[in-house]
């Protein structure tokens, strides 16, 4: 058995492709996901991936969750924070509900993911974590300053955490995807995706799912050690950083 992945929000979008590419890399893995018993169900079923439900937003969820997935796949080696939520609004009408939620699961929960494994991976001189932030992190976005924040928070997470694992074997970086075509994105109007947002992106086209898992599975190999505290941007172009 290969080693041994976990992939928060891996039962939908980018994470079931992240899930299924290391899947087929290899890896053991994984899936959490927070409340969407069907979708998980169809997943698990498509895939034969395990999935595991709770809520990053909750520490003692998370040690709870990571101490079941030990149990029966053994000590997790590659942790992907995935799961991430949008509750967009103008500043000016944000409600602290819309800010806490965002900031909860989009950042936090790579804390309390990422807390319950790291003495672990410290102690195996192994670990890979991933965190996946997003080009909105890095440039901002109107209607979205509460999924900005907390998305840049990610990357500064990445860096401090990657200057910690480094003399210890452990890699921490992140990945800024672009707009890409899941649930989250398809919630978008038609209209303002392909008169606003994909002339925006030279490349000409929403990305898939499996551009991003790609990037991830690179990340999390085992002769991937020299890369830490990077920030792959994967956006068909849109923002050069
Ligand atoms: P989706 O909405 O398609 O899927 C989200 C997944 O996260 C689901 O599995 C969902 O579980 C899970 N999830 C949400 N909240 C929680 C929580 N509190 N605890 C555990 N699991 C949770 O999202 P995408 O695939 O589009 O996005 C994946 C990541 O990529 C996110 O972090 C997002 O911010 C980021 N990203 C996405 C971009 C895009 O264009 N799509 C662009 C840039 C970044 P359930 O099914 O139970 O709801």
């Amino acid at each position: 058995m290969g080693r041994t992945a976990v992939v928060t929000g891996g039962t939908r979008g980018i994470g079931a492709a992240i899930c299924v590419a290391l899947k087929n890399a290899g890896y053991t893995v994984a899936a959490n996901y927070a409340g969407n018993d069907e979708a998980a169900d169809t997943f698990s079923k498509q895939t034969g991936i395990p999935t595991y439900k709770w809520d990053v937003s909750s520490y003692e969820a998370c040690v709870a969750g990571l101490a079941k997935i030990e149990a029966d796949l053994g000590p997790v080696e590659v942790l992907v924070n995935n799961a991430g939520i949008t509750r967009d609004g103008m500043f000016h009408k944000m409600t602290p509900d819309q800010w806490s939620a965002v900031i909860n699961t989009n950042l936090t929960g790579l804390f309390n993911m990422t807390h319950p494994v790291w003495t672990g991976m410290r102690d195996r001189s192994f670990g890979r974590i991933i965190n996946i932030s997003s080009i909105n992190g890095q440039k901002g976005q109107m209607g979205q300053v509460n999924y900005s924040a907390a998305k840049a928070g990610d990357i500064g997470f990445t860096k401090a955490l990657a200057q910690e694992g480094a003399a210890k074997g452990i890699t921490v970086n992140a990945i800024c995807p672009g707009y890409i075509g899941t649930e989250m994105v398809r919630a978008v109007p038609e209209k303002v995706l392909n008169e606003r947002i994909i002339p925006q992106i030279p490349v000409g086209r929403l990305g898939e799912p499996e551009e991003i898992a790609r990037c991830v599975v690179f990340l999390a190999a085992d002769d991937a050690g020299f890369i830490t505290g990077a920030t792959l941007s994967a956006n068909g172009g849109q923002y050069l950083t």
